[in-house]
């Protein structure tokens, strides 16, 4: 018997790594394996074995879509071959379509969007993978995952989050342009986020749900407005119950009931805010001034002080 082992005993010492959940150890008797295939000139067994080592490149990096990417074009590089990873038979096609699914869930959930247009295009990415997810993985739990850290979220449950989070995107699109209509997609995003057993998102986004919703009459232009924070804001003020009285017997609100704030468009409130802006640093020039003058009177009455001190 040969003290050398050969590329297959190799391999089968890198699955029983797997199996014990020692990635590193996997990873690098892959590697040693699959040089050993090539010095044996066995190009399928070298192939297989790398096709192994990107997939278990993964678990030793984690946080890097580029090595899902990567591991994706070698397992496709394979055609559609039979593989184990750790007890999971499976297929280089099937962890070639996690790979690629996974890495672009990464990638998207790092964007942080800032205009309406960069919000659309978060959508659309968002709901592309998620009808991924939904047509490659189906009802099964992604061996990626349940294997690396021991996630058996199947398909379906990981595409739910990401349906929800590009109706959040939709909404935030349209916002400046159409609140309502903003508000609708934030109530689609609370169902998905229900649906996916995210209570705690779920209620954030019907608090958008409400805000954006909300229809109000400026108290200083009388001009109706929807989108709270967006196109209105609360302004505290002292409403006395007669005013408050004048103010009704309009469908829309001019001021909160609960708080008694009243909302300004923001066309009011930027006018309002410009103003007293100018009038502060007004002031405080009209103040500095004063000071200096006394500081002046001080100096020059320690001047003449000074001898006798
Ligand atoms: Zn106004």
């Amino acid at each position: 018997m040969s003290i050398m082992k050969s590329g297959e005993e190799v391999m089968s010492a890198a699955l029983d790594a797997v199996v014990r959940g020692d990635f590193s150890t996997a990873y690098n008797k892959y590697s040693e394996a699959a040089r050993k295939f090539s010095k044996q000139n066995d190009s399928y067994g070298y192939a297989i074995s790398s096709g192994y080592m990107s997939v278990l490149a993964i678990a030793l990096s984690p946080d890097n879509p580029g090595v899902y990417y990567s591991a994706a074009q070698v397992l496709r590089s394979l055609g559609n071959v039979p593989l184990k990873i750790g007890l999971h038979e499976t297929t280089s096609s099937q962890l070639a379509d996690e790979a690629e699914l996974l890495a672009a869930e990464k990638e998207i959930l790092a964007v942080v969007p800032s205009s309406p247009m960069e919000h659309g295009a978060r959508a659309k990415r968002l709901q592309d993978i998620a009808m991924g997810y939904r047509s490659k993985t189906s009802g099964r739990v992604l061996i990626i995952p349940e294997i690396f850290w021991k996630e058996t979220t199947p398909g379906e449950a990981r595409a739910l989050p990401l349906l929800a989070m590009a109706e959040e995107s939709l909404g935030q699109s349209l916002v400046q342009e159409n609140p309502k209509a903003a508000a609708e997609h934030f109530q689609t995003a609370r169902l998905w986020w229900m649906q996916a057993g995210r209570a705690d998102m779920a209620q954030t986004a019907s608090n958008y749900v409400q805000s954006y919703g909300l229809a109000v009459k400026c108290w200083f232009c009388g001009r109706e407005v929807s989108g709270e924070n967006v196109h209105f804001v609360s302004i505290p003020s002292d409403l006395t119950d007669m005013l408050k009285k004048t103010a009704g017997g309009t469908a829309l609100p001019s001021f909160n009931e609960a708080n008694g704030m009243v909302y300004a468009c923001k066309g009011c409130y930027g006018a309002i805010f410009a103003l007293s802006e100018s009038i502060a640093t007004q002031k405080t020039q009209e103040l500095e001034v004063k000071i200096n003058k006394q500081l002046e009177d001080i100096r020059r009455q320690l001047g003449r002080m000074g001898p006798r001190l």
